[in-house]
């Protein structure tokens, strides 16, 4: 359920210092309007549409005196699960910051300690500055509040790495990749930006290629191209469904889309 679900009015008020704090400076909370979703009888619920704008448009310096200067999230996978694609990718771009994006409690939770204990075993002398900084999770529906927390074109690669399937025609409107959310997707993505998918269910497969074809901001990038592309091996090998599919000698279907200009704008 989202009830417990906080996220950030605009990406402006998000407070990136807890997740990435090699990056962020730790924020005043005075400062930053928080949205508890849907949280029945909570008093935040009835923040003005006003109070929300005036939050949005505080400058980021009254937030934190480095985050002006401070790299943006760029990758974002959603669903993550247990988090090895993050793992995986951080040594590779160590100076790109990198959120997953979990719905479960206990899934989350375990990932933020995994990164933790990498973090400290990683440390350099000073504590702070050694790897695996540039990787955070939180907790989120992914399919609901994604341009709570990102800028139009902030992101240059989305991840839907072994999506849930959601088999029963009545339910593939809970597919992750959907008519609908192709249009946020787009959004948050830039030009040039990558949507990388994978699954072992075929039919999954062929829904999200359809979709993600028919749209006028994407196109397929052709296997040639994807061959010298460093982030393919884990996107096939690193995230521990990838690995469950391998030991059952499962089918991997791969699909991977750019992020085209917008026909419409002059
Ligand atoms: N990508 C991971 C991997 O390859 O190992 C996990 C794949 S698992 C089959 C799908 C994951 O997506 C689950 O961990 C599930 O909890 C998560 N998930 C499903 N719907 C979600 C949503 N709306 N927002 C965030 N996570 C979601």
């Amino acid at each position: 359920s989202d009830h417990q679900l906080d996220y950030p009015v605009c990406p402006s008020q998000m407070d990136w210092s807890k997740h990435y704090p090699k990056y962020y400076a730790p924020v005043e909370t005075d400062n930053i309007a928080i949205v508890p979703s849907k949280r029945p009888h909570s008093p935040a619920t009835s923040v003005s549409a006003d109070a929300l704008t005036a939050a949005c448009t505080v400058p980021v310096d009254n937030f934190s005196k480095t985050s002006e200067d401070a790299p943006k999230v760029e990758f974002a996978d959603l669903g993550c699960g247990y988090g090895g694609l993050l793992v995986g990718l951080a040594p590779i771009f160590p100076e790109t910051l990198m959120l997953g994006m979990e719905i479960r409690v206990k899934v989350q939770d375990y990932v933020a300690k995994r990164i933790h204990a990498l973090r400290i075993q990683n440390s350099g002398p000073e504590g702070v500055t050694g790897g695996y900084q540039n990787i955070s999770i939180i907790r989120m529906n992914a399919m609901k509040f994604l341009p709570n927390f990102f800028e139009k074109g902030q992101l240059s690669k989305l991840f839907f790495l072994f999506p849930d399937p959601h088999f029963k025609k009545k339910k593939h409107k809970a597919r992750i990749i959907s008519p609908t959310l192709l249009a946020e997707y787009a959004y948050v993505l830039r030009e040039g930006g990558i949507i990388y998918t994978i699954t072992d269910v075929k039919a999954l497969h062929e829904w999200m290629v359809k979709h993600l074809t028919a749209h006028p901001l994407f196109e397929l990038i052709p296997e040639e191209e994807l061959a010298t592309d460093p982030v393919i091996p884990h996107v096939r090998e690193s995230t521990e469904e990838g690995k469950k599919v391998a030991r059952n000698e499962g089918d991997k279907f791969l699909a991977c889309f750019r992020r085209v200009a917008d026909p419409l704008v002059p």
